[in-house]
């Protein structure tokens, strides 16, 4: 039982305390049997006239029960226990509570909730509760046990007295009480919404708490030291080579991390910039002055691919600088890995550029000043943190890279700990790409097109279907792919990139495609982040209705990176599905990397900009950041209320919310 119940976060008291109802049965009045209407959920208080076992196709137990009014009604069952003969038995007094339809003998329930009763037993007071919960867990057990927990856990307000005042607030326990065990007159809506005053109750709580934890995460932030890196003569060397003068978004945002790089506190700062806006350029510039200061820098990216376009492009920048550079990826010899963990170990490697290789045990910096991640919504907090490193007395500069919008709830509620620069603004020349939605049956059109573009000069990408299965089902498909498409356009030059290709292969055929003698590049989503050849100006992605916003939106901006016109068509399988239906209109009207973000937020909800499955981060239980946007407000204000007034309550506040869940805060 307790391993069930872990599964869905029920461990301590506290956990089922805040285990709220997902809805509530009315057992407190009881309906004649003769009012029932079809479809109407009510209780029926009657006592059995007939309780036969007969056979329509199957067994099944047919009850005939009969009110005080003289209405009647049919119990139906269609799997039963021996108990239930016996509970069910002629004379026996009953409610039952289900959904009443119109059966050959007028109303039935199919399936009611009965409990035997005796003469004259009161009705309960209270609405009725219904736990989400799982297999194994029965209802009756759950509401027990969650009864129990309300009594013995310490429900001591410890808000009441220093918010109380300005912020109306339902007393702790009663709100408690009220969504445990809702008077009938409650409003039913308002309940269901989450809108009733207890449940505002309770997610105040909860975002108060988390602002709190955040505040104090920021405050042991602000505890650590890290080296001061001011030294600028290797950036202004790098700016002055550069081939492009930097967007004064960039220089704005640059200057940020200037700032921050020149302070004796970590920096923890994500560099938000929509794809193409140029925000490597700024990770080069950061490295430059932590290493003129004598301090080594990590660059860190997700993927393979794209941690060796990093390599291949600072190397350019920065090696005519006479900066030492090492690559470490899981994929390198045994023996080049060693040496490249020893060149980081004795600081030999003045910047390291590489994938989670540079996370793994065996990796130690001489001296990290300066810690890079690359789209950073792809690593999970605890990967984060591991690049940051253990040491307690000195800190490495933290910098992250995302091309991920941040709503901005979420940079006021989990992101809170995080300072943001955003780089608003693309480099000069670009075009927004157009994109075009196209049903499968006109595929045809679609080889026609890119034949054309090729003729002018011009590069495709195919992007292929996501398939969730495997990595290899679909790197199998792409190959299938590829076969169709070369079939279909023999004269041209088609390469393929997936995910099971080996590193060196991948590495060649990115190298070709960016040369210009692969003329339409079949891929799978390997090529979502990073991957930069301006010349290609076309992307299809094939079944686009299998692929979230964020994805579509990301490799749409593989494209309209030069200055001609783009384009990316959407190729969709009909008939389409409500959801998949409105994500491809969302990405047709929108070119925003914001606009995406928030409506894919509205659509899903936040997990997914957090990693949040492998990350531990503190997701809100009760609260919906979207939806109780103006309650994260509030919350705010509230946070720095308690801080300043009640250190001790804020404290306790906090331990109550988070004990024993998120180890992260611990510091
Ligand atoms: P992203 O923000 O998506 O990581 P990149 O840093 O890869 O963008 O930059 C996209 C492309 O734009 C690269 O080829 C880069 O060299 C180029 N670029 C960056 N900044 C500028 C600029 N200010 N002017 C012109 N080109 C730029
Ligand atoms: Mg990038």
């Amino acid at each position: 039982m307790a391993a069930r119940l872990a599964a869905i976060g029920l461990r301590s008291d506290w956990d089922f305390v805040l285990h709220l109802p997902l809805r509530y049965e009315d057992e407190t009045v009881v309906v004649p049997a003769d009012a029932l209407r079809e479809g109407i959920e009510a209780q029926v208080e009657a006592t059995i006239t007939a309780a036969n076992v007969v056979f329509r196709g199957r067994r099944q137990l047919h009850v005939t029960a009969r009110d005080d009014a003289g209405g009647t009604l049919v119990l139906r069952f269609l799997h039963f226990y021996p108990s239930q003969l016996k509970q069910l038995a002629v004379g026996k007094r009953i409610r039952a509570f289900g959904t009443a339809r119109g059966g050959l003998a007028g109303m039935e329930m199919v399936h009611p909730r009965v409990r035997g009763i005796r003469e004259g037993e009161a009705l309960p007071s209270a609405l009725t509760p219904i736990y989400p919960t799982t297999a194994g867990v029965p209802q009756a057990w759950l509401r027990r046990r969650i009864d129990r927990a309300l009594q013995g856990v310490d429900l001591h307000d410890v808000l009441m007295e220093p918010l109380g005042e300005r912020w109306p607030l339902l007393p702790l326990r009663a709100a408690l009480e009220r969504l445990h065990h809702p008077p009938p007159d409650a409003d039913a809506t308002q309940l269901a919404e989450r809108s009733d005053p207890a449940w505002q109750r309770l997610k105040f709580d909860e975002l108060i708490a988390q602002q709190i934890a955040l505040r104090f995460a920021r405050a042991a932030r602000q505890r650590r030291r890290a080296p001061v890196l001011r030294a600028d003569g290797l950036s202004r060397k790098l700016l002055a080579t550069l081939p492009f003068k930097l967007t004064s978004a960039q220089q704005r945002v640059w200057h940020d991390v200037e700032a921050d790089l020149a302070r004796e506190h970590p920096m923890q700062r994500l560099v938000q910039g929509d794809v193409g806006s140029g925000k490597t350029v700024v990770a080069a510039l950061a490295a430059a002055r932590a290493i003129e200061s004598g301090w080594q820098a990590a660059l860190m990216a997700p993927t393979e691919l794209l941690a060796e376009q990093h390599f291949g492009r600072i190397v350019q920048w920065l090696a005519p600088l006479g900066v030492r550079i090492t690559w470490l990826a899981g994929r390198l010899t045994a023996a080049s890995k060693r040496k490249a963990q020893a060149a980081a170990a004795e600081g030999a490697a003045q910047l390291v550029i590489g994938t989670h290789a540079l996370i793994q045990d065996a990796v130690s910096f001489d001296r990290l000043g300066l810690a890079i991640v690359d789209e950073q919504h792809r690593f999970g907090v605890a990967q984060r943190l591991a690049l940051r490193g253990s040491d307690d007395t000195m800190a490495p500069h933290m910098l992250m890279l995302s091309a991920t919008p941040i709503p901005r709830t979420l940079a006021m509620s989990y992101l809170a700990d995080l300072d943001v620069s955003v780089i608003d603004e693309l480099p000069p020349g670009r075009q927004p790409v157009v994109t075009k939605l196209v049903s499968t049956r006109r595929r045809e059109e679609v080889i026609a097109r890119i034949r054309a573009d090729v003729a002018a000069g011009r590069q495709a990408y195919w992007v292929c279907p996501l398939i969730e299965e495997s990595e290899a089902v679909e790197a199998a498909a792409a190959v299938e792919t590829h076969a169709r498409i070369s079939e279909m356009l023999p004269e041209l030059r088609i390469g393929l990139l997936h995910g099971q290709l080996p590193g060196a292969e991948k590495t060649a055929v990115m190298q070709q495609f960016a040369a210009q003698s692969i003329d339409v590049l079949v891929a799978t989503t390997v090529i979502e982040v990073g991957v930069d050849v301006p010349n290609a100006t076309l992307m299809v992605i094939e079944h686009a209705e299998r692929f979230g916003l964020a994805q579509l939106h990301q490799l749409r901006g593989r494209v309209g990176r030069g200055a001609a016109q783009s384009y990316c068509i959407l190729l969709y399988e009909e008939p389409l599905s409500d959801t998949a239906r409105e994500r491809l209109k969302i990405i047709y009207e929108t070119s925003d990397g914001f606009e995406v973000a928030r409506r894919d937020l509205m659509m899903r909800g936040p997990g997914e900009f957090l990693g949040s499955r492998q990350s531990g981060v503190p997701l809100l239980r009760l609260a919906d950041l979207e939806r109780d946007a103006a309650l994260v407000e509030q919350a705010r204000g509230a946070a720095e209320v308690l801080l300043n007034t009640d250190p001790v309550a804020a404290r306790e506040h906090v331990r109550r919310w988070y004990e024993g869940r998120y180890e992260f805060l611990a510091a």
